[in-house]
């Protein structure tokens, strides 16, 4: 269903700081997609969810969280550009609902080249406004998830999509049993029919997955169930979670919050950070076997998805929409450890030059530069990102003015607003970009990062027909990295002094921590817990705490102190409750990095490219989409440039570091 992007900020994704970012990416796409119904699963997971907190850190430290009246409508998001109001969504609501029943006039009858365009046509037709419906209904809810109207839309509308599911789900079983040959005749033989060639191509692939009718049926009934974990994990952690009061820098009592934490995490006062761990990590720990059984339902709902459709793993299962091999997974890990080292350098660069006799994991958010740590006000942001992507070109950029100035940013953190940031947007309507702006600098690069997805929607919308346009995480993120690259360019260009160059190279060396070592970390351990399902092993607490802190420490080894209850990170990763997908932000950020480095020598025709890239939305392969952008996700290049580059890094900062002795 549509596509909502979540970030991972940089230190976000750092252990002390957040886990997820994330998607609600393909859900409708697979569904649409339709041969991939089944992944459709992989989706609901991440669709029920929505949850994804990885905070992003928000406002700054104010003790009250403003009410959403009391911030300027220019900064709050315009959902009557979607729907004027509830009622019109209700209208549209009940006129899908009618329309269900209609998929049951084409059963039999696909062979009929005019009925299986007609009923095609009216499954994208359908599907694009319940894509729709249901982003409003969560946009709605987020701004104010304490509003029990807000929630009770968003669950009418899991609902409907659920009755969709199941009114069109006879739909590919239907499908498979006519041969390839005779398809590729009906489709010769009908005006119309062509645009759905690589519709019936991805069906052909997955035809050994793909159930009868019956059981079909019964899947899609399972779907409220098997999604529930994640939406269980969101109101566990979200709605229900209390964080204890601990002492600011002031000596004052304020209440912990996913905002408060991150921001505590940068603050110099090392009592503060360790305190906000152990707020942090001490509430998790309290629910931590409610938690592992909520994340054992998880791992057993997708295990039992991939068994029932034939797929040798669930690992393989997560990849197969996307065409990727289970190998691309399992070689992105095995070269990770080979490029350990620069991280632990990194690590001890970081000791040294915070002075501390020790370094902790939640000592690795803080700036250790003097003066580097300069807000940036809204308008600022916006203004400074808006230069940054001029090597994109002047439409680009001129896009992204309207972007940022038509009420389509919700900024500030008001109260009862989900935490994080994304974009989400549907076919139908504009991206929206959510944020929680606290006025650092990372959240301006947050900004940029969700600009990237938002014009990649607003490229790919308007190119390609509905069916083609959703795209796939594993592009998704490249469009939002690459512009977070342009911006720390244009950043370190203009860099006035050696503190603000060391900060921003101190940021990228961060972010590749975050989006790189980090999501890589995740994705071993999410192939060692779901693998655990997979051998017979209980899932317990425990089990998951040693597993986690196993491949924690094979990362960091004795680069710095790993406090144990950070062994409990894995229960704060709201991204696993969409399996397998953490990993594509290393393998994004691998390929943003390599196709920027050819943008920002100002190649036109790599521009270009990058260009149609976006436009292309997912009318083919994601690697083969990045392949014609220019490059090549099967080979170790993209990770081996990458890593080099953050080598490079390291070695600028330590000569700007040894400066100053
Ligand atoms: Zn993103």
């Amino acid at each position: 269903m549509s596509k909502k992007i979540r970030k991972k900020r940089t230190k976000q994704i750092n252990h002390n700081t957040r886990g997820g970012k994330v998607m609600k990416d393909q859900q409708k796409g697979d569904d649409r997609m339709n041969a991939k119904q089944w992944a459709a699963f992989a989706l609901a997971a991440a669709a029920g969810l929505s949850a994804c907190k990885h905070e992003t850190g928000e406002n700054s430290g104010g003790k009250t969280i403003p009410q959403r009246d009391e911030i300027a409508a220019e900064y709050r998001w315009d959902l009557a550009s979607m729907y004027e109001n509830n009622a019109v969504w209700e209208k549209d609501f009940a006129e899908m609902e009618a329309m269900l029943p209609k998929f049951e006039s084409f059963k039999g009858k696909l062979t009929d080249g005019k009925k299986l365009l007609e009923a095609l046509k009216l499954r994208d037709k359908v599907s694009a406004r319940i894509d729709k419906l249901y982003v409003y209904a969560h946009l709605q809810k987020d701004l104010d998830t304490r509003i029990s109207e807000n929630q009770a839309l968003a669950d009418r509308i899991a609902t409907l999509e659920n009755s969709y599911r199941e009114a069109t789900s006879w739909l590919t079983p239907e499908l498979l049993t006519i041969p390839e040959a005779d398809i590729e005749k009906i489709i010769k033989a009908t005006e119309g029919l062509a645009l759905y060639e690589r519709f019936f191509k991805v069906l052909n692939r997955s035809r050994k997955h793909i159930l009868n009718d019956r059981e079909e049926a019964l899947l899609a009934m399972s779907g409220n169930v098997t999604r529930s974990a994640g939406r269980i994990f969101e109101a566990l952690t979200t709605a229900d979670i209390e964080f204890p009061t601990i002492e600011d820098e002031n000596g004052e009592k304020v209440q912990l919050s996913y905002g408060r934490y991150s921001k505590m995490l940068e603050n110099k006062n090392p009592d503060v950070r360790r305190r906000a761990f152990e707020g942090m990590y001490g509430t998790f720990e309290k629910f931590q076997n409610t938690n592992a059984t909520i994340f054992d339902a998880n791992l057993k709902g997708y295990a039992f998805i991939a068994k029932a459709r034939n797929y040798e793993s669930s690992l393989e299962m997560a990849l197969s929409p996307n065409n990727i091999p289970v190998s691309v997974y399992e070689k992105l890990i095995a070269a990770t450890h080979e490029n350990i080292e620069p991280l632990r350098r990194y690590m001890k660069l970081r000791k040294k030059a915070l002075g501390l006799k020790d370094l902790h994991l939640y000592d690795t958010s803080v700036s250790f530069v003097k003066g580097g740590d300069r807000e940036y006000p809204y308008e600022e942001a916006k203004a400074t990102i808006l230069e940054a992507l001029h090597p994109l070109g002047k439409a680009y950029t001129e896009e992204a003015h309207t972007v940022f100035n038509s009420r389509w940013v919700d900024v500030y953190e008001t109260q009862g607003k989900t935490n994080g940031a994304y974009s989400w947007g549907t076919y139908e309507a504009h991206p929206f970009i959510l944020m929680n702006y606290n006025e650092s600098r990372d959240h301006m690069f947050t900004l940029a990062h969700e600009l990237g997805h938002a014009m990649h929607s607003l490229y790919s919308n308007r190119t390609q027909p509905y069916i083609y346009a959703d795209y796939t995480i594993f592009v998704a993120e490249v469009a939002s990295t690459l512009n977070e690259n342009l911006l720390l360019d244009y950043l370190l260009k203009k860099a006035a002094n050696k503190d603000e160059k060391l900060a921003l190279l101190d940021q990228w060396a961060n972010n590749i921590v975050g989006t790189f070592y980090t999501q890589v970390l995740f994705a071993e351990f999410e192939k060692a817990a779901h693998d655990l399902v997979a051998q017979g092993v209980p899932v317990t607490a425990d089990k998951l705490n040693e597993t986690y802190f196993t491949i924690l420490k094979s990362f960091y080894g004795d680069a710095l102190i790993l406090d144990e209850a950070y062994k409990l990170t894995w229960g704060r990763i709201s991204h696993f409750y969409s399996p397998f997908y953490v990993y594509q932000y290393a393998t994004s950020i691998a390929a943003s990095t390599y196709l920027y480095q050819k943008i920002a020598e100002g190649d036109t025709e790599a521009t270009e490219k990058y260009l149609t890239l976006l436009k292309s939305g997912g009318n083919d392969d994601p690697i083969e989409l990045l392949k014609k952008a220019g490059v090549d996700m099967s080979s170790p290049e993209p990770v081996q440039h990458t890593l080099q580059k953050f080598d490079w890094v390291l070695t600028e900062m330590e000569k700007l570091l040894g400066n100053d002795e």
